[in-house]
């Protein structure tokens, strides 16, 4: 049924930084999703133009609301729209859920590394969300490298405990500007970062990567180098930038 596109209709949004934000999609019989799995959304123009963009799912659907985040890319087709002009009651169509290698599942035990650039905090955002409403007890350490705190989505969300997150690590790694306090200087996440808030690879930890192109490559190589199971590391590009998130 993923190859369907279905009508789906813009319930709610609210912002996550000054150029992204979080677009809620009521749509109807949606058939219910796993944890990293994306959709396909296409737009229709007046004139019968039509363009299609992937997005990730950001939580676990809640009856027939799903959600997505979107981060602007200036002079973007499909995420100006998504992102400043979308409103509640528009319509669009989706098409899902789509992807089954980029995913957990609250049943596995397996401890779990998150290694997030930018937007591609979205999937393991549906991770950690659908641990805690599963309370399931995987270990869980997501690093999050972002450019400055004005870039940091779910900032609330994932600045406080949460009832459910016991066993979440969460470590930002500033790359332009860190905010007032943190000590580490803005850099690119380090190999020895990456081994110090991540897991050992002797505890056979599933890692997640998700970002911009060069960002997957480097995080995923450097799991490689400090000893990870090429076969345990899951990765999913979101662009073709090879710049710093
Ligand atoms: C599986 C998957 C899941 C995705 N999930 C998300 C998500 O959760 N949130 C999200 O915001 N995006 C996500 N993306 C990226 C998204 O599909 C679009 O590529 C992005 O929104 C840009 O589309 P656009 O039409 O606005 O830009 P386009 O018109 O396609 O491109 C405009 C210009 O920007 C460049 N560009 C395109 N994409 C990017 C990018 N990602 N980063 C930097 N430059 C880019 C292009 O080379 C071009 O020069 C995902 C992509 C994939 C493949």
């Amino acid at each position: 049924m993923a190859g369907r596109w279905r009508a789906a209709t813009v319930a709610a949004h609210r912002p996550e930084t000054p150029t992204a934000r979080t677009l809620v999609l009521r749509v109807p019989d949606w058939p219910g999703h796993l944890a990293g799995q994306h959709v396909d959304v296409r737009l229709t123009a007046e004139d019968g133009y039509t363009a299609q963009r992937s997005y990730s799912l950001a939580a676990p659907a809640v009856g027939d609301l799903i959600e997505v985040t979107v981060q602007r890319v200036p002079d973007g087709e499909v995420s100006p729209y998504l992102v400043e002009v979308a409103d509640v009651g528009d319509q669009i169509e989706i098409r899902g859920p789509l992807g089954g290698w980029f995913v957990w599942r609250p049943d596995d035990p397996a401890p779990v590394v998150l290694v997030a650039g930018g937007a591609g905090i979205v999937p393991l955002m549906s991770m950690v969300r659908t641990r805690r409403m599963a309370r399931a007890k995987a270990l869980f350490r997501l690093l999050y490298s972002l450019r400055s705190p004005a870039e940091r989505y779910y900032s609330t969300e994932l600045g406080s405990h949460q009832a459910g997150d016991g066993g979440l690590d969460v470590f930002l790694a500033y790359t332009r500007e860190a905010p007032e306090g943190v000590t580490r200087p803005p850099q690119r996440l380090a190999l020895s970062e990456i081994n110090t808030h991540g897991l050992p690879p002797d505890s056979a930890p599933t890692c997640f990567v998700c970002g911009p192109t060069g960002f997957v490559e480097s995080a995923a190589n450097a799991l490689v180098a400090l000893g990870h199971d090429p076969r345990r590391i899951k990765t999913e590009r979101f662009g073709p930038s090879g710049g710093r998130p």
